[in-house]
Formats: C-alpha cells, sequence, structure tokens
C-alpha cells in the first residue's frame, strides 16, 4: 500500500481511475477445459490478470510421508512467471509464493470433499501468467473451476474476491493503481453456498466499520463470480453433450 497523496484515485463524480464505480467488478471471463493432458482446467481473465490453472488427481500422495489417512491433501502452487509483471520477475518460488499457495491450498481444501480420497494428493498448479493485483483471488476462483472440471466431488465452489480503501472510501475488487496507492486491500475466499470465509488476508487498514462494509460488497459480489463459474461449467457439459450429439 502506497502513500502518494498526489495520485487521485477517485474523481468528482466518484468514479474510479478505470472508470468503475465503487461496487463494479473488473471484467471477468472464465473459460474450463483449456489443456488437455490435466485431469481438469481453467483459464481466467479478470481485469488483466491472465492465469491458468491445471489440476492433477486424486493419486497417491508423495512423498509418503505428506499423506493423511483420514483425507486427501490439496497442493497448490501458485507461481508467477517471468514476464507477468513489469519488470521481469526471477522465476521460482518465493515467500510470497509460499505464503499464496498455502492459504489457497487451505481454502480448497474446505471445498473439496477431501475425506473421499484418504492418503491421496490433489495438485493445483496456478500459472500466472500476466499479474494485474488480485491475483491470488482470481486463482483462487479459477482453481475451483479447475477441479469441478475435473469432476472432483466439492461440497461447494470457492470464490475469491477483494474489496479495499482508496482515497478514503470502501470499494471492491481493486486495481494496480488502486492496490499499489491505496489505503487497505482485502482479499477473501468464500463458500458459494455456505457463505463461509475460507480465505482472508488484509494489507493496511480498515476500522471495524469500513471493514464491514467491505464484507458486504464482497458478499454481494460473490454472488456475480459464482454465477460466471457455473456458467463457466455449464459451457463445459453443453460443449460434451454437442459432441456426443454429433457422434
Ligand atoms: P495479489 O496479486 O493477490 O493482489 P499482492 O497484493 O502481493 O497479491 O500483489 C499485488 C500485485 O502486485 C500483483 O497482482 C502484481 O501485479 C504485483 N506484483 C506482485 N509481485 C510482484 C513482483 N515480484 N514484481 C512485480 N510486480 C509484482
Amino acid at each position: 500500500m502506497g502513500t502518494a497523496s498526489d495520485i487521485k484515485l477517485i474523481d468528482e463524480n466518484g468514479l474510479r481511475i478505470d472508470g468503475r464505480s465503487p461496487t463494479e467488478l473488473r471484467p471477468l471471463k472464465i473459460e474450463t477445459d483449456v489443456l488437455d493432458r490435466a485431469d481438469g482446467s481453467a483459464y481466467i481473465e479478470w481485469g488483466g490478470n491472465k492465469i491458468l490453472v491445471a489440476v492433477y488427481g486424486p493419486r497417491e500422495a508423495y512423498p509418503k510421508h505428506t499423506q493423511d489417512i483420514d483425507k486427501a491433501v490439496i497442493k497448490a502452487r501458485y507461481n508467477m512467471s517471468a514476464f507477468s509483471v513489469d519488470e521481469r520477475k526471477r522465476p521460482g518460488p518465493d515467500r510470497r509464493s509460499v505464503e499464496i499457495s498455502k492459504v489457497i491450498s487451505e481454502a480448497l481444501q474446505a471445498a473439496v470433499m477431501v475425506e473421499q480420497f484418504p492418503r491421496a494428493q490433489i495438485d493445483v498448479f496456478i500459472e500466472v501468467l500476466q499479474a494485474d493485483a488480485g491475483t491470488r483471488i482470481a486463482g483462487l476462483t479459477a482453481s475451483s473451476v479447475a477441479l469441478a472440471s475435473a469432476g472432483i466431488p466439492m461440497r461447494d465452489l470457492v470464490v475469491g474476491c477483494a474489496a479495499g480503501k482508496v482515497d478514503g472510501k470502501i470499494v471492491l475488487d481493486l486495481g494496480k493503481e488502486e492496490d499499489n496507492f491505496g489505503q487497505a486491500d482485502l482479499p477473501m475466499g468464500i463458500l458459494a453456498r455456505s457463505g463461509k470465509i475460507v480465505l482472508m488476508q488484509m494489507d493496511g487498514d480498515l476500522t471495524e466499520d469500513e471493514f464491514n462494509q467491505a464484507t458486504e460488497l464482497i458478499m454481494d459480489a460473490t454472488r456475480r463470480i459464482y454465477e460466471i463459474q457455473r456458467e463457466a461449467l455449464a459451457g463445459k457439459y453443453r460443449a460434451m453433450a454437442i459432441e456426443r450429439g454429433g457422434e
């Protein structure tokens, strides 16, 4: 979070730097089954973010000491490609990607019926091709679609969404400038139907009142994002039906 006071992020009409209203999401689209070799996959474009997710499994967890005798372990690996940001990013894991992989793994663990696959692992590879703020929530949203497209039993889809504070106002889904120069960012992961929060992090400061406002914006947007996820999965089944019809 920067503090550049000379950068105006909300204009006199209450519109944001990219013309959005405070409650508007950036353009969002999701496609499933974009990779032939993976068991499930999804591609998401959310604002300027472009992220590919591949799912493999469930299969026997390896190394063996990572096995859980009661349930499957979800191993999400978040990776930013070298060309995903303005300055070439040094390839390989860093503290940030290890942290994001961990919080996404935990959020997905709550959505998948992991108890059906003791000793197994499910790999979720999240490749950020282009980053534009909010990659963890975009990656999480796409991961949940990729898992469902792999046919892995799930109790619910996880929706990722963030809200934050810019120029003293609470707004939904921060863009890059807002993330850089805003006062707070609150990314969340929510189980779509139950509303249970499975990921929550915060960068910057919010009062209790602001936090409640931000959460409300996120919960409202969750429904819209869930519809897009479901539409992406329905598209898959429509395409399968057409294929079968053409045989
Ligand atoms: P998130 O992408 O989930 O919002 P951060 O708040 O850590 O996570 O990052 C915000 C944005 O900052 C990223 O989406 C990306 O555009 C940019 N960013 C993150 N890491 C780097 C990096 N190593 N080099 C350049 N830009 C980065």
